[in-house]
């Protein structure tokens, strides 16, 4: 069997281990081999459906050395005045560019594409789904899992409800292949894959009463004109969440005087969502959302078949013709959080309340410039992804203290400040901006109080 030594054997090149990769060459003078079951760097936007975008903007996205996109603020569209939010191909390219003209073109990176990462106790194999060849990979230094919160969306996996013969479903990525124009849509799935089918739907001239909503659960979506690469809103944000959560009296207390506040958005203002990924999501994005009329809250569901859909606590008829649109993967992820440095490997996770490629890349710089794991997981402790209210809570108490022990670094603080990743940077020139102090004053005013109540919020939820 061949056998190639590695430094640093990173599992995964989606964005997360992308974005490690690069900070750690740029700060150490390493050898890293990257491994991935895809063929090409990017992870799951490979398998993306065609018109996905980022929800946030596509300067907080991607890797640390290199901007995704030009950094400009929209100037047409309903989005005017905000970010650029890259879309699939961009972001396909952008991972392509960043592996093969940079990380390749240092002579230091490895890939090791279509081939499949295993371990037999302290030794790693991979093996190429091509050719078959199995190598065995030699660690010099350490195993980076950079798939332990890959998320799982529908074009990969099957959908979670059972399909009669003759039922018509296609997965979330087929919609725009679909030739045979059906009666009705219906979307199964209440989160941003969902959101995202249907204003593509309106937005290609389907009527409103065409689609039919199935929401298991209501979500919580963060207003994306306040998750800007600006620190006078990104100060502003983090104050509004501390304010709210000071007083609160309990989790849905808090989230509804945020939404009072103009940060958190629900479609149906009769229901108090449960769920709080909170992806972000436009106000034009949200009218073409409450004009679906037509939402079924029986539950998941179980069975599709010609005539109906089979629910937890009911049945639907179906129009012949209906096509179910499978927009149910889990996406994110939720196992449990670990120490980022553990010696069997370094697992990325996120650190600051999302954020997940500042994370990584946080995590890299942080690899290649301490030597202690434990001074390594004391400035970056992991973070959780949100499901629940009460987790969203638990990520912002964790990011808020998270991001004091390692703002308190000067070299890491002088480096978060240079990466248009973090979403929390100040450049030099607003430093004097009255309204970037404004937020900050008011941010340091509530923040204690905040952070305790946030804790205690997500603490007695858990108990
Ligand atoms: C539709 C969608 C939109 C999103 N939009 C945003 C956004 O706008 N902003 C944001 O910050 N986050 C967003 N996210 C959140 C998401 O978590 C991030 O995109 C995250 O960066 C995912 O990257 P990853 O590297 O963790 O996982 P992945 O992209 O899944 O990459 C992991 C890789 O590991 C590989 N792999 C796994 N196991 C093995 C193995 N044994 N051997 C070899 N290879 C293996 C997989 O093939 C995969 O390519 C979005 C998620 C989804 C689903």
């Amino acid at each position: 069997m061949r056998s190639l030594d590695t430094d640093y054997l990173v599992v995964g090149a989606g964005a997360m281990g992308m974005a490690f990769t690069d900070a750690l060459i740029d700060h150490a003078d390493v050898r890293v081999t990257l491994v991935d079951r895809r063929y090409a760097a990017g992870g799951h936007w490979q398998d993306a459906y065609p018109f996905v975008q980022l929800h946030q903007a596509s300067l907080f996205y991607g890797v640390a050395s290199t901007v995704l996109g030009t950094g400009a603020v929209q100037q047409q569209g309903p989005e005017t005045g905000l970010q650029e939010r890259a879309r699939r191909a961009e972001i396909q390219a952008y991972f392509d560019d960043i592996l093969y003209r940079r990380f390749l073109g240092t002579g230091r990176v490895t890939f090791l594409s279509a081939s499949e990462y295993t371990s037999d106790g302290p030794a790693h194999f991979v093996t190429s789904r091509v050719s078959g060849e199995r190598i065995q990979v030699n660690v010099r230094r350490r195993l980076v899992d950079a798939t332990y919160l890959s998320p799982t969306i529908p074009a990969t996996t099957p959908p979670p409800f059972g399909v009669a013969d003759g039922a018509r479903v296609v997965a979330v990525h087929e919609l725009p292949d679909v030739v045979d124009t059906p009666s009705d849509y219906v979307i199964a799935g209440t989160g941003k894959t969902a959101t995202d089918a249907i204003i593509w739907l309106l937005g290609n001239g389907v009527e409103p009463d065409r689609i039919l909503w199935v929401r298991p659960r209501d979500p919580w979506m963060l207003n994306r004109a306040l998750v800007q690469p600006d620190p006078a809103v990104a100060f502003g944000l983090a104050a509004d969440t501390m304010t709210a959560a000071a007083d609160a009296t309990s989790l849905d207390d808090l989230f509804l005087r945020l939404e009072a506040e103009g940060v958190m958005l629900r479609v149906d203002r009769e229901v108090v969502p449960t769920m709080a990924k909170a992806p972000t999501l436009a106000t034009w994005e949200l009218e073409l959302l409450r004009s679906i009329e037509r939402v079924v809250r029986l539950g998941h569901i179980r069975q599709v078949t010609t005539a109906e859909l089979v629910l937890d606590r009911g049945t639907v008829p179906l129009a012949p013709d209906s096509l179910v649109v499978h927009c149910a993967a889990s996406g994110l992820q939720y196992p449990p959080m670990v120490p980022i440095w553990e010696p069997v490997a370094i697992r990325l996770q996120s650190i600051r309340a999302g954020f997940p490629c500042f994370g990584a890349a946080l995590a890299g710089y942080v690899e290649a410039t301490r030597d202690d794991d434990r001074e390594r997981n004391r400035v970056c402790p992991p973070n959780v992804y949100p499901n629940s209210t009460a987790e969203w809570a638990l990520m912002q108490a964790r990011g808020a203290i998270a991001t004091a022990t390692f703002g308190a670094e000067p070299d890491i603080a002088a480096w978060a400040n240079g990466c248009a990743l973090n979403p929390a940077r100040v450049d030099p020139s607003r430093r004097d901006d009255p309204a970037v102090q404004r937020a900050a004053a008011r941010l340091a005013e509530w923040r204690e109080r905040g952070l305790a109540r946030l804790t205690a919020l997500a603490n007695d939820s858990e108990g």
